[in-house]
């Protein structure tokens, strides 16, 4: 075993952790630290495929990095192996458009960014000091979620407001999931050599959804905008609405704006619409028994993914590949037939039987015959990519 990355994603109330080696070939340990900030939060590792879960004493991330040393102190094998640390970042500004090494400007530059996305900066800030003091001498890396759009053109990245709401305080489309979009333009590149220069539309469809246009290799459009809000419909957020929506909720509801907010994350889309799941699998189980709004949320879902898939791809030349990625992507057949039924005007076809019998986990074409466009699905591997940027940077040093 050689060159392990430890990569770790800091969210708001949870940390995940995967030690990846051989070139990020191997996931050797991966687990998760759950409600943080209750007194309820434990940790679980996943090593030679047994759980072991238990309690934190305290909990908080730093003391979900300290199991994590303590874990790797009891594994000494994969400690000696260890050569970097890798942390997932989500909102990198207008500062980052690639990964890098973290020093102290790095640091400041994750923190100028905090207003942007104030949930999850702060956990990833301090999920770097505490890494940073347990594993001294490790090169660390921050890979951002955001890093792969800043190639968007200023005609799609800007909101048309006024513009001293952008010079001065950088409201603008940024964009997310763009480690997952980075790792699928490299897996495209090599099942279809030659991608890198043509036009490909990938939908990322999990929890959180978006989609992405990618032209020549580079990011053109994507769904999300300065928050994952915008956009697709999704687990429990409701995408892009008539803005003025938010005011009618706080009337009516008598909330305030961020309550109103919270509405629209955390209380929509899948979920709102089937007042049942925010889970696909649940609402497709459930339609199948003929619950008549899990179908719609499910409908309603792929509508709009198609929407927004048509409306990113404005700005390709050609689309000669179609992706689908994350959970509902990789696995959902119901929603790739219905969102591809909505693309048909585009010549975007899939053959049902090869939609009907992709096997999970792995790559597939699932384009029909006559399809313009190669219809792909492609499992994403953010850990990896996250693992693989650690390395390069660190052989760069
Ligand atoms: P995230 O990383 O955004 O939390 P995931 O990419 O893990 O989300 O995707 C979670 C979604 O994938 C859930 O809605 C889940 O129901 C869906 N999913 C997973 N497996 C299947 C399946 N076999 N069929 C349909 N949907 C699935």
């Amino acid at each position: 075993m050689k060159d392990s990355i430890l990569v770790i994603n800091c969210g708001s109330s949870s940390l995940k952790f995967a030690i990846l080696a051989n070139a990020g070939q191997d996931t050797l340990m991966e687990g998760i630290a759950d409600q943080l900030g209750s007194d309820t939060s434990t940790i679980t590792f996943k090593y030679q495929g047994e759980k072991h879960q238990k309690p934190l004493a305290v909990g908080n991330h730093e003391y979900a990095v300290k199991e994590i040393k303590a874990w790797l102190d009891l594994h000494p094998e994969i400690n000696d192996s260890l050569v970097g640390i890798g942390h997932r970042i989500v909102h990198g500004g207008e500062t980052f458009n690639q990964s890098v090494l973290i020093n102290q400007e790095v640091i400041n530059g994750i923190q100028e960014c905090a207003s942007l996305a104030p949930l999850h900066s702060p956990a990833h800030l301090k999920g770097i000091d505490v890494s940073l003091a347990l594993f001294p001498g490790v090169p660390q890396a921050a890979v951002f979620d955001t890093s792969f759009h800043q190639s968007l053109s200023k005609e799609q990245f800007l909101y048309p407001i006024p513009m001293d709401l952008y010079r001065e305080h950088h409201f603008r489309k940024y964009g997310f999931h763009g480690t997952s979009y980075r790792y699928i333009n490299q897996q495209l590149d090599k099942l279809a050599p030659g991608s890198d220069q043509q036009g490909v539309l990938v939908a990322h469809l999990g929890n959180g959804a978006s989609t992405c246009a990618i032209n020549k290799g580079k990011s053109s459009d994507t769904s999300m905008g300065i928050t994952p809000l915008e956009g697709l419909m999704m687990g429990t957020r409701s995408g892009s609405l008539d803005p003025s929506l938010l005011t009618f909720i706080m009337k009516a509801k008598h909330l305030s704006a961020e309550e109103a907010l919270d509405v629209l994350n955390k209380k929509s889309g899948l979920l709102g619409v089937s007042e049942l799941s925010n889970d696909c699998r649940t609402l497709e189980d459930a339609m199948i028994s003929g619950d008549e709004r899990a179908k719609l949320a499910l409908d309603m879902f792929a509508v709009r993914t198609a929407k927004y898939l048509v409306s990113t791809a404005t700005t390709l030349e050609s689309i000669d590949h179609l992706v689908f990625t994350g959970g509902i992507g990789e696995n959902s057949v119901y929603l790739r037939n219905a969102i591809c039924q909505q693309l048909r005007a585009f010549n975007i076809k899939l053959d049902d039987s090869l939609n009907n019998h992709a096997p999970r986990g792995e790559v597939s074409n699932i384009s029909a015959e006559d399809s313009h466009t190669q219809v792909w699905i492609i499992p994403t591997n953010e850990e990896l990519m996250i693992a693989m940027d650690t390395i390069s940077l660190i052989q760069g040093l």
